[in-house]
């Protein structure tokens, strides 16, 4: 079969591996030249250990907080959009304790399946991209996160993820070269990390030798409809025949969507990222500095800190006052002093957040030869092989995934 997918980014490109593997004709469309983007500068953490949804008890309580500082890590843009204000809604009816207990487990069997595929995909494929298993380091300094962190170990290890608490020296003992200030932290043995740029380009090459056809630079501006079903995707004036088609376009998805009669939550959750290279000390372990939200994680000789989730719509301004929030947040917990990024050093990506905190993935009822894939928002590195391979069964008709209920693309239309 020839399938588009509408999205070269990792949902896109893991889809198209998958698909490829499959046996079928793909061609992939991105209206950027697929040298950046929101797959390339994140934190490049697999996550099986991130069980809670965004959409939780306390995160409206914490949101509205953290509005009021210019350096902290979330931040709505007020602005009159309807699209936002249903975004807000949703968001504030799902975050509750039921929506937790539903999406965790679904969560979990969908991270583990991911990591299964990194696995297999660090195996088998011809480049390397910095696959390492040495967990995760959930850093905290106040009684409050400790709270919160022992309840969500306590959860992670009921539902069979292990998570282990840490005194300050235990913690210490695992980052010999670095000196760590914490009141304590959870370690998340099963998690993993890889460096992002390696794994799309290595992807974006190893998918071209295969004879995947990449039409870069190519927006994908409408859809021509037969007998119910998409007959081909167009760009401007050309048109691409194609029999199944997969909508992995991130962030900018609900627009696309609404042609295909789907209305698709969604807003842009933008984050920031900088790398200090050829590092004379780093860390061994990646973390997540939970005061600051902020992700450091160690690729090769280099060092990645990222944060922030700023919902601004499709906006691609830099905010220097969260940057400067990364860079001061750092040396409270490590003995290492990142320096302020020129703007130029500074990268940003905008994540695909669903209200309810789990992606779409599914075939629509309504066009049956179309599947979205999106709304990963922080989990779209750590969920891409998972997604890419249940699009590719999906193709099948052969999904051996449990039940695919809980990510139906129209569960909240
Ligand atoms: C600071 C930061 C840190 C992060 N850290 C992590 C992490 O450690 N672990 C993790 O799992 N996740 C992380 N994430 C989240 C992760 O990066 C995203 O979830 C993921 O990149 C989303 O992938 P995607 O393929 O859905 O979207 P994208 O990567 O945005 O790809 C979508 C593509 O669709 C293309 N497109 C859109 N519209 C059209 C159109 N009309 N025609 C053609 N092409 C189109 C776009 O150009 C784009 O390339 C982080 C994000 C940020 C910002």
């Amino acid at each position: 079969m020839k399938v588009g997918i509408i999205g070269g980014g990792i949902i896109g490109l893991c889809s198209a591996y998958y698909l490829k593997k499959a046996g079928h004709d793909v061609l992939v469309f991105d209206q950027s030249s697929l040298e950046d983007g929101c797959s390339f500068g994140n934190a490049g953490m697999v996550v099986p250990s991130h069980i809670i949804p965004l959409a939780a008890p306390g995160m409206i309580a914490k949101g509205f907080r953290w509005m009021f500082n210019n350096k902290s890590p979330f931040y709505v843009k007020p602005r009159l959009s309807l699209d936002l204000l249903k975004w807000g809604w949703l968001f504030y009816r799902q975050a509750n304790a039921d929506h937790v207990a539903r999406a965790a487990p679904a969560l979990k069997e969908l991270s583990l399946f991911s990591k299964t595929q990194y696995q297999q995909l660090a195996r088998e494929v011809s480049f390397d991209f910095g696959y390492h298993e040495r967990g995760l380091l959930m850093l905290y300094q106040s009684a409050e996160a400790e709270h919160e962190e022992t309840e969500t170990a306590h959860l992670a290890n009921q539902l069979g993820i292990h998570a282990r608490m840490l005194t300050p020296s235990e913690v210490q003992a695992m980052e010999p070269d670095v000196r760590v200030s914490v009141r304590g932290g959870v370690f998340y043995p099963g998690d993993a990390h890889l460096t992002p740029q390696l794994l799309i380009r290595g992807l974006i090459d190893d998918l071209k030798e295969q004879g995947v056809v990449f039409h870069a630079s190519t927006s994908v501006t409408g859809f021509d409809f037969r007998s119910g079903r998409v007959r081909a995707l167009r760009a401007g004036a050309v048109e691409y025949p194609v029999d199944e088609l997969v909508l992995a376009a991130g962030s900018w998805s609900p627009e696309l969507a609404h042609q295909l009669q789907l209305n698709l939550p969604m807003q842009a959750g933008k984050g920031y990222s900088f790398t200090e290279e050829n590092v004379k000390r780093n860390i061994r372990i990646p973390s997540i500095l939970l005061e600051a939200r902020v992700a450091v994680t160690p690729m090769g000789n280099s060092i990645r800190f990222g944060g922030t989730m700023e919902i601004t719509g499709i906006d691609h301004a830099i905010n220097l006052n969260r940057v400067r929030g990364i860079v001061e947040a750092v040396p409270r917990y490590y003995d290492l002093q990142p320096a302020m990024p020129a703007r130029e050093k500074i990268w940003h990506g905008l994540r695909p957040c669903s209200p309810d905190g789990l992606p779409y993935i599914g075939r629509l009822k309504s066009l049956p030869n179309v599947i979205i894939a999106t709304g990963h928002a922080m989990m779209g590195l750590s969920l891409g092989p998972g997604t890419g391979k249940l699009v590719a069964e999906i193709v099948q008709d052969q999904v051996s995934f449990g039940s695919l209920e809980v990510f139906r693309p129209d569960r909240l239309s």
